[in-house]
């Protein structure tokens, strides 16, 4: 595989056009416009340079990675690509727009993903130019870190296509597990909804959000609190999620906490946006009042 493309220069967009450049993969990195693509890219580089200044990463390996990731204006250049990455906003009219899209330009063989956190792929798969060459490929934040890849195979995924992903998977050094298609899948069916009910205790002061972390850490051994992890996932996102799993479980167990649908309002979405449960212009992070 010598090259594919990504859609979305977000936090996943970005992330996974890194792991994918040190695998020495060419990635073509698109978004709404070239200049968010161009500052996917740009936030890529600083990562990489912050690595190499504290010596985790050689010079010559960022050197290495950060020519093979492209910013493109369009989906044009993606006829080139083996495997097609999308990791645009979570919302289903927003990827469902993009496939149509990627169908102009997906070449014969190539592959479509999502990185969806949350969509049933096999509904996903009917905006695809062909549901047997499109799977789920869900990576985790930070995706430099975080060493799984959770695919998902839609009811009409071919298994030469989940074979492609796990090649991608496998040469990106993540370990892969299959999970099926129900929203969510396997982690984020489990993960998202302990995320909502820690902001929930926190709505309801049932305790301080430091307090809630340090016991899900200490008293859990979750190596991250979950407020905590709620702002590196971002609250949108997070919204976004538990409405997906609300309305397609129509179970009222996933409703979303009212305190993080008021911080979404408040533009308030986690390290994005430089404030969440914690305020990130201070060093250390502190807490935020409301
Ligand atoms: P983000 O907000 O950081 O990035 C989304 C990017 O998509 C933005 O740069 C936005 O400009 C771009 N975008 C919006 N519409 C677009 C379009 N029509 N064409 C191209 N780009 C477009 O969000 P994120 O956290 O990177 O999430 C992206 C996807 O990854 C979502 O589907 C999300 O559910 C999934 N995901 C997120 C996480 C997480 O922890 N944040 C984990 C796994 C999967």
């Amino acid at each position: 595989m010598e090259c594919i493309g990504v859609i979305g220069a977000g936090q996943m967009g970005a992330g996974i056009a890194q792991i994918a450049a040190h695998a020495g993969i060419k990635v073509l990195l698109s978004d709404v416009g070239l200049e968010v693509a161009e500052k996917g890219k740009a936030g890529i580089v600083k990562m990489l340079d912050r690595a190499v200044e504290r010596g985790k990463l050689e010079a010559d390996q960022r050197d290495a990675a950060v020519p093979l990731i492209v910013p493109v204006a369009d989906l044009s250049p993606m006829r080139d690509a083996a495997l097609i990455i999308e990791a645009a906003t979570e919302r289903e009219n927003v990827k469902r727009a993009i496939f149509e899209d990627v169908a102009k330009v997906l070449a014969p063989g190539a592959v479509l993903a999502s990185n969806t956190s949350s969509i049933a792929i096999t509904r996903l798969a009917q905006a695809a130019p062909d549901p047997a060459r499109f799977i789920g490929m869900h990576f985790f934040n930070p995706v430099p870190l975080m060493p799984l890849l959770e695919l998902i195979r839609g009811l009409a995924t071919a298994d030469e296509t989940v074979k492609l992903a796990e090649e991608f998977g496998a040469k990106a050094g993540k370990t892969t597990i299959v999970a099926a298609d129900a929203p969510g899948f396997v982690v984020n069916r489990i993960l998202v909804p302990l995320i909502n009910e820690a902001i929930f205790a926190a709505g309801e002061r049932l305790a301080s959000i430091p307090d809630i972390d340090a016991g899900l850490k200490l008293g859990a051994g979750h190596p991250m609190g979950p407020l905590t992890l709620a702002d590196m996932i971002g609250l949108d996102t997070l919204l976004e999620i538990l409405k997906v799993f609300q309305a397609d479980f129509g179970d009222p167990k996933y409703r979303p906490a009212p305190l993080l649908a008021k911080m979404v309002e408040a533009g308030w979405l986690g390290r994005k946006s430089g404030k969440g449960f914690y305020d990130y212009s201070v060093d250390p992070p502190a807490p935020i009042t409301f």
